[in-house]
């Protein structure tokens, strides 16, 4: 029987990966193509759908693509417009769905990435038969996805729950968004490279990143660091948690989660970062809130949960999955 897929496309800055999906997961074929090789939209997308009829063309399996999921940063729900997206070369207000829809034939949806992710970790992961939960994305920025009452809040203009943006230190550090002090200028890969230098300055103890330029520290590393006793990979992961925690309290009181998943490179980390947040969203915690909620690495965590995700966010969209 021929199998019953939908295409799971993640637009990143740089590559746009993509996977055939079937309903349980599994991915049937992968693979990325450019972000920045086509300056118009519409040369993208035509590149795109021929890379990938042709790359279907060349497999020993047939498939029955029945949808498209697209995970896009500022990509609005509501709308299937991406707005000005800092990271992609595609400025101004683009009708992307109408254009998708347009040259595959196919429905097609968009969110962003973090909110796929959020439903590929319900449809695919640990969060099934959760109705309220939060996922944390943390890359090079702070992305979120909140489902309360069984669905994603995508709020009245479609861009609810961007925590990555909420103010987490006064007259903090400069954010690529215009503000200061933004969480993600502290909690993401960038983040956590930036506290690790701060603290270099501030502190004269001796450490392994005293010798590492700014631009060869990965997440990786300090995980490394911080299993072998370095002081300042501790620290850092200490006091970037302490932030997430107490950021993570806040949104506790608004939106009631029983379970907080972290994804991305610096999920990896796992105890590292997982024991200092716990422990900062515990202590800040409004009391009728301690000790119910649990925060874990996603199941997801070594897949491709942006491909996922955007194919979960189809095959919830084509009616075909209850989640
Ligand atoms: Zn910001």
């Amino acid at each position: 029987m021929t199998p019953e897929v939908v295409l799971g496309i993640d637009i990143g800055g740089t590559f746009t990966k993509f996977g055939l999906v079937d309903k349980k997961g599994k991915i049937y074929h992968e693979d990325q193509i450019s972000s920045t090789e086509h300056p118009e939209i519409e040369g993208f997308i035509k590149a795109l759908h021929k890379y990938l009829m042709d790359s279907l063309a060349k497999l020993d399996r047939k498939f029955k693509l029945v949808g498209i999921g697209v995970g896009a940063p500022n990509s609005n729900y509501y709308t299937g417009t991406i707005e000005d997206a800092a990271n992609l070369i595609w400025k101004g207000k683009i009708a992307f769905v109408e254009l998708m829809e347009e040259q595959f034939g196919l429905p097609v949806v968009v969110t962003n990435d973090a909110n796929a992710a959020a439903l590929g970790e319900m449809l695919f992961g640990d969060a099934r038969g959760l109705d309220n939960f939060l996922m944390i994305t943390l890359g090079t920025g702070l992305g979120s996805g909140l489902v309360v009452n069984g669905d994603i809040i995508y709020g009245s203009d479609g861009f609810a729950g961007e925590l990555g943006h909420v103010r987490a230190v006064d007259d903090g550090r400069q954010c690529g968004c215009g503000k200061r002090g933004c969480l993600e200028t502290y909690v993401s890969a960038t983040g956590i490279k930036r506290t690790v230098f701060e603290l270099l300055s501030t502190e004269s103890i001796d450490s392994e990143f005293r010798k590492i330029p700014f631009n060869k520290l990965k997440p990786k590393l300090i995980t490394a660091l911080a299993e072998s006793g370095d002081p300042i990979a501790m620290k850092a992961f200490e006091r970037t948690g302490f932030l997430l925690g107490r950021s993570l309290a806040d949104t506790v009181a608004h939106i009631g989660p029983s379970r907080i998943f972290l994804f991305g490179g610096l999920a990896k980390a796992r105890k590292w970062i997982i024991d200092p947040t716990k422990r900062s969203m515990e202590e800040h915690l409004f009391p009728i809130y301690r000790n119910k909620i649990d925060i874990v690495a996603s199941a997801l965590l070594t897949r491709n949960i942006a491909v996922l995700g955007a194919a979960a966010l189809s095959w919830k969209k084509l009616h075909q999955v209850t989640i």
